[in-house]
């Protein structure tokens, strides 16, 4: 986890959580010990504000997604329809039902082998069914009447 705090998608979601909160009145930093002050009263200093209750937790999250796709991106048969990698695919889908999964790359800004992993995964659970277009490409399709999550 010590080595994420850097990265520029946890710094994005830390700030989108701390945009997000409602701060109580306090001008001081709530983390024990520290005597740093906050702006716009928000209740954690810019030092910690991954303290945050709302922002661990997204931190927590995506060093979840992150182990996550660490493990298939070493052994892609490990994806599972129940992992939230493959929540996210059918996210994508529930909007727009068909997409090449050069473009599920794309939006989900994973790696090609990745979003064919999960998308055989969803496969083999029937909550996806996979082609290929006319022009060659492959693509996942939302199963018919299928509770997606
Ligand atoms: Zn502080």
């Amino acid at each position: 986890m010590a080595s994420m705090n850097g990265s520029p998608l946890v710094l994005r979601a830390v700030r989108a959580a701390v945009a997000a909160s409602k701060p109580k009145g306090s001008h001081k930093c709530l983390h024990p010990g520290c005597l740093g002050t906050t702006r716009e009263k928000k209740p954690y200093c810019s030092r910690h504000v991954h303290k945050h209750p709302y922002a661990s937790s997204v931190i927590a999250e995506i060093a979840h997604r992150e182990r996550e796709i660490n493990r298939v991106a070493c052994d892609p048969s490990s994806a599972r329809a129940g992992d939230g990698t493959a929540k996210e695919l059918l996210v994508h889908l529930i909007q727009a039902e068909t997409l090449t999964l050069k473009r599920l790359s794309r939006h989900m800004n994973l790696p090609l082998e990745i979003v064919q992993a999960y998308a055989s995964a969803l496969e083999r659970a029937g909550k996806v069914t996979l082609d290929r277009s006319s022009r060659g490409r492959d693509r996942a399709t939302l199963a018919r009447d299928v509770e997606p999550l």
